[in-house]
């Protein structure tokens, strides 16, 4: 075993260089993003299934790369929760998103919310809460209209977050639990944590007309939130199928393919935000 420590350099195949290479400089690029101005938000519709009215956007990161194009978060956010970079990009997020919304607000829009995506690293910091407040005072859009999306993971350090959330509670911010049933946690929390929805994963919406099981765990997840007084939104929802499933079993609101993509501030201020009477 001693020997394979000195000889490690040798399992370096030149493909392997290559990709470090790409993530040195992407690391490189990544700490020049913020400065340049380079992250946009997309942003995907969550549809009132019965009315078909937009009740709220979730705003998903993009990287305007300047050679590599437009980079999905799935390019870069792992990294940037490595060099702690997410913290940074993290708060742009939040502050684009609070002004994008207000600004729509004030060009007469129906008012809806937007939610935003916590970082792990993001939720522990210890100024999220002055940020939040500071950033509701910049962009003076009404608390109600913002919603914090969080996992299960976040729900371990069990005092901790629920003193978070208690404050965001108490601003006024609405709390969103993403990507539900996917993290190791107990559902101990469900029931002190003060949380207005719940996200099924899609990897039990991908399944729900496939797999028994999977239909079973879906209508129990809404029966549970619906019993705590939750909101249940569905994500990743592609067919008209899995859609009729999910409006009879009373699933809140939906948000997927089948709708729309996430699409960038312009398109969905064209397709999907209606002018306020
Ligand atoms: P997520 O929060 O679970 O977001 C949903 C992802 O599913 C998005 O991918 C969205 O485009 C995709 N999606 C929605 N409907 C469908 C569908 O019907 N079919 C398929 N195939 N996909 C669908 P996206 O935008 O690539 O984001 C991936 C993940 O990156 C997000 O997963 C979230 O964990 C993370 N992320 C995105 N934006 C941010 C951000 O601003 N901050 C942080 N910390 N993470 C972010
Ligand atoms: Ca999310
Ligand atoms: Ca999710
Ligand atoms: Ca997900």
């Amino acid at each position: 075993a001693k020997e394979l420590g000195k000889n490690r350099y040798s399992v370096y195949t030149p493909e392997l260089l290559v990709d470090m290479v790409y993530e040195y400089r992407l690391e490189a690029d990544l700490r020049k993003a913020l400065e340049n101005d380079e992250f946009v938000l997309h942003y995907q519709p969550q549809i009132q299934p019965q009315t078909g009215e937009i009740v709220g956007l979730e705003a998903l990161i993009r990287w305007q790369h300047p050679s590599l194009g437009l980079l999905p978060p799935g390019k870069f956010i792992k990294l940037a929760e490595e060099n702690g970079l997410i913290t940074q990009i993290g708060k742009w997020v939040i502050y684009e998103a609070c002004s994008q919304n207000k600004k729509w607000q004030d060009a007469g829009m129906a008012p809806i919310k937007v939610s935003v995506n916590l970082s792990t690293q993001q939720f522990l910091t210890k100024d999220l809460i002055t940020f939040m407040k500071d950033t509701i005072e910049r962009t003076a859009l009404d608390p109600q209209y913002i919603v914090v999306e969080i996992t299960e993971y976040m729900a371990m350090e069990y005092e901790y977050s629920l003193n978070v959330l208690k404050q965001l509670k108490a601003i006024g911010i609405g709390i969103s639990i993403d990507d539900f049933g996917t993290g190791y946690s107990s559902l101990n929390y469900l029931k002190n944590f003060p949380i207005d929805y719940i996200k099924i994963d899609k990897s039990f919406v991908d399944e729900i007309m496939i797999d028994h099981n999977n239909a079973f765990i879906v209508k129990a997840i809404i029966t549970l939130a619906h019993n705590l007084q939750m909101q249940v939104i569905a994500e990743g929802v592609e067919t008209k199928e899995q859609l009729d499933f999910l409006i009879n079993q009373q699933c809140d609101l939906i948000q997927g393919y089948f709708f729309s993509k996430p699409l960038p501030a312009n398109e969905i201020e064209k397709k999907y935000l209606v002018q306020q009477k």
